[in-house]
């Protein structure tokens, strides 16, 4: 079923999370280990993020560094398949995205799963690679998460690259995109950001996920900002609990995001990770609880693939 019908049949909040593939090499029992015991909080759908290659240096027996490409976690739409096939009350949300991928490669992966018959997925740009700043598509590849969109629109109206093709069918994909409470990174500002948000829904994305927060009321201006401008599709919140130390300076890092000064203090004071874990649980279940006072359709909790926390969080809010 179609992710905004989904939430609009449903007068609850309700509970979903995302996935990561495993590390190649790994077997996707990790995967079903990590569904099985949040079964229990019936969540509706599952989102599976996509991972592009990195580049890696290697060193070599005479001292040179070998440069290689490798992809870490293969598998996004093969493990969507397994999910949707073991688990069939689920829906199942894979994540694309534009890095690494020419037009060709994107359109070929929608088709995989269009036949598949998944008729969700969450579009995205993608990071830049670790050894450089700045975006750089593929050549024939998309600038950003609207050209992606565009694309998609293109196929569910039957249009594909190869223009002469004949009789083609289209797909049914409802689409949906990230949104972010506290500007994304390289978004000049939060008009800017807000400006291409809306580009995005307008281009035909059905429903917002929101990038991680731990302050409400960020999420909560960002909704305001978006209905004022327009935008009127579900905001999905996106809560990620913190579990180790050094998250007090990487979240703000790589995510572009602030912590709270009374989640720091208390962050601080913790002897080890273990005290982190359950700061990060506790810190959690209160936004779940406040968010779902406030009728958010759906929480959207980020696994990282360690399930326990976040079983414990849905545990005491679900
Ligand atoms: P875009 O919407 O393309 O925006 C990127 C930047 O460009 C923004 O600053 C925006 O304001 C600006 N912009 C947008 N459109 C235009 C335009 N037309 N012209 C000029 N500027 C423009 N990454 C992964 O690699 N795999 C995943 O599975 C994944 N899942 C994610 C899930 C969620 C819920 C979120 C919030 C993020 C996820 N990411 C994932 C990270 C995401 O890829 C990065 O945050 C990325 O840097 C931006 O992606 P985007 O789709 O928001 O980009």
């Amino acid at each position: 079923m179609k992710i905004p019908e989904t939430l609009k049949q449903n007068k609850k909040s309700l509970f979903s999370f995302e996935l990561l593939p495993p590390l190649k090499g790994r077997s996707i029992k990790e995967i079903y280990d990590t569904i099985d015991p949040l079964m229990e909080f019936k969540p509706p759908y599952i989102n599976i993020t996509y991972h592009r290659e990195e580049v890696v240096y290697k060193k070599r027996t005479d001292g040179l560094l070998e440069k290689k490409t490798i992809r870490k976690r293969p598998g996004t739409v093969a493990i969507a398949a397994a999910i949707k096939y073991k688990y069939r009350d689920i829906n199942v949300v894979p994540h694309l995205i534009c890095g690494g991928f020419s037009k060709e490669e994107t359109e070929n992966a929608l088709i995989d799963l269009s036949f598949l018959g998944i008729e969700n997925i969450l579009l995205l740009r993608g990071d830049p690679e670790h050894s450089t700043n700045r975006f750089v598509p593929e050549k024939n590849g998309h600038h950003n998460a609207l050209g992606l969109i565009n694309q998609v629109s293109d196929l569910n109206n039957g249009i594909y690259l190869d223009e002469e093709l004949e009789n083609s069918s289209p797909t049914d994909f409802t689409i949906g995109v990230a949104g972010y409470p506290e500007k994304h990174i390289e978004s000049p500002n939060d008009l800017s950001d807000l400006h291409f948000l809306k580009k995005k829904v307008e281009a035909g994305a059905e429903f917002i996920v929101t990038q991680m927060f731990f302050d409400n009321q960020k999420y909560y201006n960002f909704v305001n900002a978006c209905r004022k401008e327009g935008i009127t599709v579900p905001i999905i919140p996106g809560i990620k609990p913190i579990s180790v130390q050094n998250h007090l300076n990487s979240l703000p890092k790589t995510f572009n995001i602030d912590l709270p000064e009374a989640l720091v203090k208390e962050l601080i004071k913790c002897k080890d990770n273990s005290h982190v874990r359950q700061l990060g649980i506790e810190w959690a279940i209160a936004q779940s609880k406040d968010l779902i006072k406030n009728n958010v359709p759906v929480i959207h909790y980020y696994t990282m693939g360690k399930p326990d926390n976040v079983y414990k969080i849905a545990k005491a809010v679900f």
